[in-house]
C-alpha cells in the first residue's frame, strides 16, 4: 500500500514536471475560487491535461458542478447512437436563473418584434466544444470553463454573470472524444514522449474525428440528420444565441486560429456587420492570447459560407458564429515546429478565448444584441416584400422523402402548409397530402432561402466545404419557387408520417410500386422471411392505376407463409414502412401479365461493406448508417485486413467505398470473387482502381488546364480552382433500366465532389445516366471542369466473368441528406442480376 502510494507520488511529480498542471498554469491566480465548488480533480481524479477526459467522467464532473453551484443548471438532452449523454449547462448569475423562462422569453421575443428595447437584456453565449472528437483541449478545457463560472468570486465574474446566459455544451461528439480518449490514454507513456512517431499520435481507423457511424458532425448543422445535432439545435432554436463558438484543433505544426476566416469566402446571404462584429470580437482573442505569449492568426484560412457548419450557422439566424482552431498535440505531449506542444497548452489556449469570447459577449453586449434585433427586423422586411410567394414541395409517389425535407423544416421552426387542393407549377403537378408549401413571409425567411436556393456564381472560387446543398435537389423531389400563398392550406403542426396500409386481403397477389423511399426497407424484410419476390420490368396497368418499373410483386400461392399470415406481415410491413400495397385478385393487366417473363424473382442480399485502412471513413460510415438505420439492412463490416481470411462466398454483394489501394492478394481474391458471380459496387476513387485492375473496361475524360500567367504565390488558389468541393449536377434518366426503377422523372440532380469523368460508352443502352449538355444546377465548377463533365455518365455496369462491377463516380448517399440518390444504390444491390 506505501510503495502504491510512494509510486503514485513520483509518477504524479513526473507527470506534474512533465505537464506543468496544476490550476494556476490555467486560472488566474488573483480570483479567489469557493471551496465549496468541487475542481475537476476532485471529481475527475486527475488535473485537467494529465489524462484525456473520458465522457463518462466529464459528465459526473458536470452532474458534481450543477449540484454544487447555484449558478448551474443541468439538461440531459438525449443520447448519442453509442448511448451517451448530450449534456447542456445554463450558466448564469442565481437571480437571472430565477427568471430563466422569462429572460429567454423576451430574449426571443426580441427577435420577432419590431423595435424592443434590448439595452438591459443579457447575452445569450452558446460555447461548443470538440464536435471532432479527436480535437479534445476543446472538451477539456470545458471542464475549467465550467469550473471557473461556477467558483470564481470577484466583481468582474458577478457582472459576467449577470450579463450573460451561457449554454456551456461541454462535448459536441461523446462517442468520439471516448473513443479518442481510448487511444491517447492507453497509449500514454509515463514519462512522456514527443516523437510524433510515436504509436499514441497516430490513431487506428477510423480515428475519434467522428460519430458512431463515422460522421463530420460539423456538417449536419442545417441537415440534422444525426442525434448529436438534432439535440443541439432544439437548443440552438430555443435559445436563438448571439454568440456560438466552436472549438476545434488542426494541424500539429499550426498555431490558434479564430475568426473571421477568408472574407472573400463568406456566404453572400450572411449580413457585412456579422462579420464586422467576429472581427472586432476577434480583439478580444488576440489581446488574451498576447497575455500568455500565445501564437495565432485569423483571416487567412477557413471560410463562412456552407451553413452547415456550427461556426457559418448562426450567421444565418441571427448569431455571430465563431470557430477557434488550435493546433493538436493529438496526445499528451508533441514536438511540432513551434516546439514540444503539451496537450496543457493546448486546454489552456482553449479555455483563454472561451474566456475572452465572454468578456467580448459582455463588452459588446448591446451592439451584438440590437444586431440580432435589426437581423430579424430586415428579414421580416424582406419577407413581407414576398408575402404572396410561397415555395412547394413534394412527390405524390413518394410521401416518406417529402416527409423527411419537412422534418428539416419543422427542427428549424420554418411553418410550412398543407395544400389546398392539387395544381401545377413548374411543370410539376402537385397532390394534396403529398406536398407541402411554404410561405416566405416567416421569421426564418433567410434560413429558408439559405436552404433552397440555386447559385452558381460566386465571388471566389475556393471553398473549404460544399458549395451547394439545395435541399429539394438533395431530396430529388418535384419542387417550385415563387408560387402564390393561395395554394395555402392547412398549417401543419402535428406532423406525422404517412400511414401506410394493404388495400385489401387477396389470394392471388399483391403489388407495391418501388417509388416509395422505404420500399427497399419493406422488400428486405420480405426476403429475410424468405417470402417470394418478384420485380416487374415493364410498367403495367391494373384496375385503374398505372405501375411503373420497378414495382414488387408478392404471389400469394406457393409461399412458406398461409394466406392469412402473409396478409399479416404484409399489413405490418406496409405500417412500419408507410407504404401503399395494393392487393389484387386477377393476374390479367393492361401490359405485362402478373404471370409474365418480365417478372423476375429476386434474392436475398448478403452484403459485405469494405471498411479500415485504405477506405474513407465517412463514406463507409455513411453506407452502414444507411442499412443499419434507415433501411434495417445487415452489412457485413469486412475490415481490409481480413479480406485474406474471409469465406467471401458468404457474400452476394461487395461494396468498396471510397478507396485508395488494396494488396495485390485482396485485389487478386475480389476479383476471382466478382468473376464468379459476385456483385461488386464500388465508389469514388474506387472507380479508378477498378479500372486499372481490370474489372471494368472505362475511358476516362480529363481536363487540361494549363498554368497561364499564373505565379507561385498564386498557384494553389489556381489548383484549389480545379477541385469541385460539393456541387450539384443535372442528369437524364433512362428509367427503362433497373438502377433507375423507382424515379418517376427522367431528370435527377446528383451529388459530385470528383473529377472521376467516365465517357459515355458507345452503345446507349449502356449509359442509363448521363449528364445533360449543361449540367450545372448549383454550386461552383470550373469551366475546364464543367466542359469536360457535360455529356460523361456517373455509373457504369459492366459484367466480369459470372458477375458484375457497378461503378459510381460520386457518393450516392452524402451525409445522410442525400436521401435523392440513396435509390441508385438500393437498386444496384437489390436488382443486381437485372442490371
Ligand atoms: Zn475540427
Amino acid at each position: 500500500m506505501n510503495k502504491l502510494i510512494i509510486i503514485c507520488f513520483f509518477t504524479s511529480f513526473i507527470a506534474i514536471s512533465q505537464n506543468q498542471t496544476d490550476l494556476s498554469y490555467y486560472l488566474s491566480q488573483d480570483i479567489s475560487y469557493n471551496k465549496n465548488i468541487p475542481t475537476p480533480e476532485s471529481i475527475i481524479g486527475h488535473q485537467v491535461g494529465e489524462w484525456h477526459v473520458t465522457h463518462d467522467k466529464l459528465v459526473q464532473y458536470m452532474y458534481a458542478l450543477a449540484e454544487a453551484s447555484d449558478r448551474i443548471t443541468l439538461e440531459d438532452r438525449g443520447k448519442t447512437f453509442e448511448n451517451r449523454s448530450l449534456l447542456l449547462l445554463t450558466i448564469t448569475s442565481p437571480k437571472n436563473h430565477q427568471n430563466i423562462d422569462a429572460i429567454r422569453k423576451k430574449h426571443i421575443d426580441a427577435t420577432n418584434n419590431d423595435g424592443v428595447n434590448t439595452a438591459d437584456m443579457p447575452i445569450v453565449v452558446y460555447q461548443g466544444f470538440s464536435i471532432h472528437g479527436n480535437e479534445p483541449s476543446g472538451s477539456n478545457s470545458s471542464l475549467l470553463l465550467a469550473y471557473h463560472l461556477a467558483a470564481a468570486e470577484d466583481d468582474y465574474i458577478n457582472e459576467l454573470l449577470d450579463n450573460t446566459v451561457v449554454l456551456l455544451d461541454p462535448c459536441l461528439n461523446p462517442d468520439g472524444l471516448q473513443r479518442f480518449a481510448y487511444w491517447a490514454n492507453t497509449n500514454k507513456n509515463i514519462n512522456l514522449n514527443p516523437d510524433p512517431n510515436d504509436r499514441e499520435y497516430s490513431e487506428v481507423w477510423p480515428g475519434g474525428r467522428t460519430n458512431h457511424y463515422w460522421f463530420d458532425m460539423n456538417r449536419d448543422w442545417l441537415p440534422v440528420q444525426l442525434p448529436e445535432s438534432r439535440a443541439r439545435i432544439e437548443s440552438f432554436h430555443k435559445w436563438l444565441p448571439n454568440i456560438l463558438t466552436d472549438h476545434h484543433e488542426m494541424g500539429t505544426n499550426t498555431t490558434f486560429f479564430f475568426q473571421p476566416g477568408i472574407p472573400s469566402r463568406t456566404h453572400p446571404l450572411t449580413p457585412k456587420l456579422n462579420q464586422e462584429l467576429t472581427k472586432k470580437v476577434g480583439n478580444f482573442h488576440a489581446e488574451a492570447l498576447n497575455k500568455i505569449g500565445s501564437l495565432y492568426y485569423s483571416e487567412e484560412s477557413y471560410d463562412d459560407f456552407y451553413y452547415g457548419k456550427g461556426s457559418t450557422f448562426p450567421d444565418i439566424n441571427g448569431g455571430i458564429g465563431i470557430l477557434f482552431e488550435q493546433a493538436s498535440s493529438r496526445g499528451h505531449m508533441q514536438e511540432s515546429e513551434n516546439g514540444v506542444l503539451t496537450f496543457p497548452f493546448t486546454i489552456r489556449n482553449q479555455l483563454t478565448t472561451a474566456l475572452s469570447t465572454l468578456k467580448a459577449a459582455t463588452n459588446m453586449r448591446e451592439a451584438i444584441l440590437s444586431y440580432q434585433h435589426d437581423f430579424y427586423k430586415n428579414a421580416r422586411q424582406e419577407a413581407s416584400k414576398q408575402s404572396t410567394k410561397a415555395i412547394v414541395f413534394g412527390d405524390e409517389k413518394d410521401a416518406a422523402k417529402t416527409y423527411h425535407l419537412a422534418e428539416i423544416l419543422n427542427r428549424h421552426n420554418i411553418k410550412f402548409h398543407d395544400i389546398k387542393q392539387d395544381f401545377t407549377a413548374n411543370g410539376k403537378r402537385f397532390k394534396k397530402g403529398y406536398s407541402y408549401i411554404i410561405p416566405k413571409n416567416q421569421k426564418n425567411t433567410r434560413l429558408i432561402n439559405a436552404m433552397f436556393e440555386k447559385r452558381t456564381t460566386f465571388q471566389d472560387s475556393l471553398f473549404y466545404d460544399i458549395s451547394a446543398w439545395t435541399l429539394p435537389l438533395a431530396f430529388n423531389l418535384d419542387y417550385a419557387e415563387n408560387v402564390s400563398t393561395n395554394n395555402l392550406g392547412e398549417r401543419i403542426i402535428d406532423f406525422q408520417p404517412k400511414d401506410g396500409k394493404v388495400s385489401k386481403r387477396s389470394n392471388y397477389a399483391y403489388l407495391l410500386e418501388w417509388h416509395e423511399y422505404y420500399a427497399p426497407k419493406l422488400l428486405n424484410q420480405l426476403l429475410k422471411k424468405g417470402v417470394r419476390t418478384k420485380v416487374a420490368l415493364k410498367p403495367f396497368s391494373m384496375n385503374n392505376k398505372d405501375y411503373d418499373y420497378g414495382t414488387l410483386l408478392i404471389p400469394v400461392q406457393n409461399q412458406k407463409l398461409n394466406g392469412e399470415d402473409l396478409y399479416a406481415l404484409l399489413n405490418k410491413l406496409a405500417k412500419e414502412n408507410h407504404v401503399q400495397i395494393d392487393g389484387v385478385h386477377t393476374g390479367l393487366t393492361d401490359g405485362i401479365d402478373l404471370g409474365s417473363r418480365k417478372f423476375k424473382t429476386l434474392e436475398k442480399p448478403k452484403i459485405a461493406l469494405l471498411v479500415g485502412d485504405g477506405i474513407t471513413s465517412y463514406d463507409a460510415g455513411e453506407i452502414w448508417h444507411l442499412f443499419d438505420t434507415r433501411f434495417n439492412i445487415t452489412a457485413t463490416k469486412l475490415d481490409t485486413k481480413t479480406i485474406n481470411r474471409a469465406d467471401l462466398n458468404l457474400y452476394n454483394t461487395i461494396v468498396v467505398p471510397n478507396m485508395r489501394s488494396l494488396n495485390v492478394s485482396n485485389t487478386k481474391k475480389l476479383k476471382a470473387w466478382v468473376e464468379n458471380g459476385g456483385t461488386l459496387i464500388g465508389f469514388r476513387n474506387t472507380v479508378k482502381w477498378l479500372k486499372e485492375k481490370e474489372f471494368i473496361k472505362l475511358e476516362f475524360k480529363k481536363t487540361n488546364v494549363l498554368a497561364k500567367n499564373i505565379s507561385f504565390d498564386e498557384k494553389s488558389d489556381f489548383n484549389g480552382a480545379q477541385v469541385i468541393g460539393g456541387a450539384i449536377f443535372e442528369a437524364k434518366q433512362d428509367r427503362s433500366h433497373p438502377i433507375n426503377f423507382g424515379y418517376k422523372n427522367d431528370k435527377i440532380a446528383l451529388f459530385r465532389n470528383t473529377t472521376v469523368f467516365i465517357k459515355a460508352d458507345s452503345l446507349s443502352y449502356n449509359n442509363p445516366i448521363q449528364y445533360t449538355k449543361n449540367p450545372l444546377l448549383s454550386g461552383y465548377i470550373s469551366k475546364p471542369n464543367l466542359d469536360v463533365l457535360a455529356e460523361t455518365v456517373p455509373v457504369q455496369i459492366k459484367k466480369l466473368g459470372k458477375g458484375k462491377v457497378v461503378a459510381f463516380t460520386d457518393n450516392t448517399n452524402f451525409r445522410a441528406f442525400w436521401y435523392g440518390t440513396n435509390k441508385l444504390f438500393l437498386n444496384a444491390i437489390f436488382f443486381r442480376k437485372e442490371l
